[in-house]
């Protein structure tokens, strides 16, 4: 099995990037993935401004996936997400929901032990996810910090980017040029302090071509449901991007008029913030696969 090294990141997401391994279509392949500071914070005493702030969000990668080209489709379907032994969180004057009220900056390091996250006497289960995962932009979309999500992907610190997930994104650029980082030991919808709990790990992918099938948004489909990912300046704006996609493939699914998919989603689609602290917001509009399954939905693309 290939392994892609957590020493070969990207800051960036670019049409142009260079690759740094090359895959063919449903190979597994196990991917090191860095923490979002890139392993910067050790001590809960060091001093956030005196990190490197160039070094943040590293994504490992890309990948470039033998016969995907602009117009299909890059499914990619999360075997597993090992975690290290420690994470580490934050709360940073001027960032989360709660921005104004942090008077310290204040650093937590955080033990994982047999599965759960042990902060100040609580035990959480962890439920590790993957925060940074994208591919090459089109041309016309420029070019994208690892720390901003956007139609390729990128910083989407969804949940449900988890073991056993199957991600969908539009191939803009040959081999897709696919890289991730930034996991999460565990984290509530939302990140609404700033930081999840921010851990390196090993993450085990199966990457796979569905040709000429194009999306605007990301797809995450869970057991239950194929959800949307998109975001916008802010939530609104997210929100209206993520159902106008989900009305569209029921509509297209399901070949209704508008105005009923539009009914329709009323009565089934759960709207679920993803965060609210990265430079662009996220939203994920749920459709559940027993309106719908996720392979009529992919059916249906043009
Ligand atoms: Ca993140
Ligand atoms: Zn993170």
């Amino acid at each position: 099995m290939k392994v892609i090294s957590g020493s070969k990141v990207i800051y960036k997401f670019t049409h142009d990037m260079e690759h740094v391994e090359s895959i063919i279509p449903k190979e597994v392949v196990k991917v090191e993935s860095n923490d979002c500071f890139f392993q910067q914070i050790v001590r809960e005493d060091q001093v956030m401004t005196e990190i490197d702030y160039d070094k943040l969000n590293p994504a490992t990668g890309p990948i470039y996936v033998e016969g995907a080209e602009p117009g299909d489709l890059l499914k990619v379907k999360i075997l597993d997400i090992n975690v290290a032994d420690k994470g580490v969180a934050a709360a940073v004057p001027g960032e989360g929901a709660l921005g104004d009220q942090v008077n310290n900056s204040t650093i937590r390091i955080i033990d994982i032990e047999d599965g759960y996250a042990i902060f100040k006497g609580v035990k959480l289960p962890i439920k590790p996810m993957i925060g940074v995962i994208g591919v090459a932009p089109a041309v016309e979309d420029g070019n994208w910090p690892t720390e901003t999500p956007w139609k390729h992907g990128g910083n989407m610190d969804t949940t449900d980017i988890k073991k056993g997930s199957t991600l969908y994104f539009p191939v803009n650029q040959n081999g897709a040029l696919l890289a991730l980082g930034d996991c999460h030991a565990v984290m509530g919808d939302g990140e609404l302090c700033f930081t999840g709990l921010e851990i390196p790990a090993e993450v085990l992918l199966e990457v796979d071509v569905i040709k000429e099938k194009t999306i605007e948004w990301p797809l995450v489909e869970t057991e239950e449901h194929t959800m949307v990912i998109a975001s916008g300046e802010d939530l609104e704006e997210a929100l209206y991007s993520a159902t106008n996609e989900a009305v569209k493939y029921i509509m297209n699914s399901l070949k209704l008029e508008w105005e009923d998919a539009y009914i329709l989603a009323s009565l089934s689609v759960d709207l679920k913030i993803s965060q609210v602290v990265d430079p662009k917001k996220t939203i994920r509009a749920a459709i559940p696969k027993d309106v719908v399954p996720t392979e009529r939905i992919i059916e249906s693309l043009k």
